[in-house]
């Protein structure tokens, strides 16, 4: 079969440019699916950072006004990504954080900049670029959805699309008012179009035109048609739930490896298990935590409410009551950090927590750690869990979404059946999330099935080079 072409649109791509998860994903994909005979070319605004990445871009198209300046489309590559570069200095020519300034506040001009990505693929999608022409477009989050609303309304051929949700919450809700300014016509205000409770909805629309719909995970895809967890969309999504489907993200094995992970203390597999007492001691000196063969339980995440973070506050005196340390790495609300701070005070030695983004650090706690802690509210699909397994950090988590449906609980029935590789808890509250770490640290005294579920968890598939063959499969029918 001749290879199928696709075209990716999204706001950001690791390693050039991340903000979470969604660039994980942007960036890891392309690499895998060429096995599958898929060939990605990405569609990516031309922020500085993406600029940089190459010194000799082709400049493919010009487009001498659009949406408010000159910006030209460059073809090239960079770390192995075959790249549209969306070069508008207008709008893109801003360091830092894509999405915000400095102070962290969104830039006002968000929806022009967005559908100023989603326009020029759209025109792509037509032929801009003399000799390519994709078979597929497949947009990521609501920054690219417009796309699916350039295409209905222009003229042509277009090419089948899938629309991928890395997370419902959000969603670029703007004002009519800005409708000219998208260059979109009048009558694509409609329920039938873009409007979306008397504004205008960038993912709503994607979600109504897309041939396929996506979510990070399969349990996601379910709940979202739910009032739950749905936040407003939950009607069109059970609407098309015959085009929407989940696909667990993979991770990256070349930089999460026990083995040869270089950010270790010490390199350790399934079979010597030991040696991550050598990360462990690491973990208690940076932590400032006790040296003793008590249960170390860590969690690494943002500080937000989805992530369940205050559940966690509230659970910390249970957890040092039966005997357990707990470390935190995170950033992000600044209460919350507080509550931890202060939590540090009150149990010198049991509790350490480190507030900030630091890379080296978190793998450090997924190859010292014995339990990986993550009670989120909801959770699109979740790394850490993954993390977690890869480095024989038992998850402990919330059943939902993605932590649903890539966790095994240790009930009676999965632990004889060898199957279990983590502990889940619902509902979500402080309570459950008593019990299963209860549960966790009755587990951890029980060495023999503890290494047995480390070494179920390490023995996992969980590469992208796998979960790739999901969307190529996707692809390969939407062609049929
Ligand atoms: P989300 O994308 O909602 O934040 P995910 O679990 O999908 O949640 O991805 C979060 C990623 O960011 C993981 O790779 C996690 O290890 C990492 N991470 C989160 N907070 C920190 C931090 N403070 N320091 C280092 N890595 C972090």
């Amino acid at each position: 079969m001749s290879m199928i072409k696709v075209l990716a649109v999204a706001s950001e791509i690791h390693p050039l440019i991340k903000t979470g998860g969604l660039a994980d994903v942007v960036g890891a994909l392309p690499g895998a699916l060429k096995r599958y005979d898929v060939a990605v070319t990405t569609v990516i605004p031309g922020y500085p950072a993406v600029l940089a990445a190459n010194e000799k871009w082709e400049t493919v198209a010009k487009l001498p006004s659009f949406f408010g300046g000159r910006t030209t489309i460059k073809r090239g590559a960079a770390n192995g990504l075959n790249l549209f570069v969306v070069d508008a200095p207008h709008l893109f020519n801003r360091p830092g954080n894509p999405y915000t300034d400095k102070d962290g506040r969104d830039w006002l001009d968000n929806p022009q900049r967005y559908g100023a990505l989603s326009s020029a693929a759209a025109e792509i999608c037509h032929g801009l670029v003399a000799d390519y022409r994709p078979d597929i477009v497949h947009v990521h989050d609501w920054q690219a959805a417009l796309t699916l609303a350039y295409l209905n309304y222009a003229e042509g051929p277009r090419p089948k699309s899938v629309i991928t949700v890395h997370n419902l919450a959000f969603q670029g809700q703007y004002p009519r008012s800005i409708l000219g300014s998208l260059a979109l016509p009048q009558r694509s205000f409609s329920v039938e179009g873009v409007e979306y409770y008397g504004m205008i909805g960038f993912l709503k629309a994607g979600l109504h035109f897309a041939d396929r719909i996506t979510t990070v995970s399969p349990r996601y895809a379910t709940e979202i048609q739910t009032a739950e967890a749905g936040m407003g969309l939950e009607g069109l999504l059970a609407g098309r739930s015959d085009v929407l489907s989940g696909i667990v993200n993979g991770i990256d094995d070349s930089e999460w490896n026990p083995a040869t992970d270089t950010k270790l203390a010490v390199n350790y597999d399934a079979k010597s298990l030991a040696k991550r007492a050598g990360n462990r001691e690491a973990l208690e000196k940076r932590f400032g935590l006790d040296h003793d063969n008590s249960p170390l339980f860590c969690l690494v995440s943002r500080l937000t409410w989805q992530k369940g973070i205050d559940i966690m506050a509230e659970t910390v005196p249970h957890l040092v009551a039966h005997g357990a340390r707990f470390a935190l790495l995170g950033s992000g609300d600044k209460e919350l950090e507080g509550i931890f701070r202060q939590a540090t005070y009150q149990y010198p030695g049991r509790v350490g927590a480190v507030f900030g983004f630091d890379e080296a650090l978190s793998h450090l706690m997924f190859g010292g750690g014995d339990m990986t802690l993550v009670p989120s509210r909801f959770e699109p699909c979740g790394l850490t869990q993954l993390y977690g397994l890869r480095y024989g950090c038992i998850p402990v988590v919330a059943r939902v979404g993605g932590l649903s449906d890539t966790i095994v609980d240790a009930n009676d029935a999965a632990l004889t059946l060898k199957a279990a590789t983590g502990v889940q808890f619902q509902p979500i509250t402080g309570a459950m999330l008593q019990e299963g770490i209860s549960r966790a640290i009755a587990l951890y005294r029980d060495k023999t099935v503890w290494q047995a579920m480390q070494k179920r968890g390490m023995g996992l598939d969980l590469s992208w080079t796998s979960r790739a063959s999901a969307y190529a499969k996707l692809y390969k029918d939407l062609l049929k």
